[in-house]
């Protein structure tokens, strides 16, 4: 990771997030739902989360963080900055 450049942030897109089907998305929109439930954060169209909870979910989903952040990049839920995330775990 290069000193120069600060770790971008994840980003999740609420909207996108509502739109894809629930097989796929539901673990990370519940998940969501809950960071913006503690936060008492429910009117944003989007989320920025921790890069730990990028790990939690890579759990979740049986995915290295690595291979989920492509799968979110694929689905439209994160912008394909976030791979610059993933490389400093
Ligand atoms: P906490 O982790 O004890 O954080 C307490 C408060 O510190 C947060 O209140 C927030 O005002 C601030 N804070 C902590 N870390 C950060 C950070 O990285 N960025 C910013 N901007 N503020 C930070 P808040 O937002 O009301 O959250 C309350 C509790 O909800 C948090 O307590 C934590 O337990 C949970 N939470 C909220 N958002 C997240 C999240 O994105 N991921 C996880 N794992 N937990 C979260
Ligand atoms: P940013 O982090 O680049 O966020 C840009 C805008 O995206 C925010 O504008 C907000 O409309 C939206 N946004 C990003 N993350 C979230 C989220 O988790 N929830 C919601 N509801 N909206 C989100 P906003 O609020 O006018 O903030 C402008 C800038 O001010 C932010 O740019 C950031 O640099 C700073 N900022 C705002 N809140 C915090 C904070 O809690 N912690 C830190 N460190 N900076 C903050
Ligand atoms: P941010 O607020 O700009 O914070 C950037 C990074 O600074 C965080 O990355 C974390 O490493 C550190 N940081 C900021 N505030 C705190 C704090 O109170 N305690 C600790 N231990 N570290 C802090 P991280 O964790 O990957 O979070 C990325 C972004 O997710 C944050 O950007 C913020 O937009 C959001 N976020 C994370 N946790 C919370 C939270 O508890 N509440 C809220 N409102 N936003 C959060």
């Amino acid at each position: 990771p290069s000193p120069l450049l600060p770790t971008p942030k994840l980003v999740i897109d609420l909207e996108r997030l509502g739109q894809l089907p629930k097989d796929k998305a539901g673990p990370l929109a519940r998940y969501a739902q809950t960071i913006q439930s503690q936060r008492g954060d429910y009117n944003g169209k989007v989320l920025s989360i921790r890069q730990e909870d990028l790990r939690s979910l890579a759990v979740i989903y049986d995915r290295s963080p690595a291979e989920l952040t492509e799968e979110f990049i694929a689905w439209g839920v994160l912008d394909a900055e976030a791979r610059r995330a993933v490389e400093s775990f």
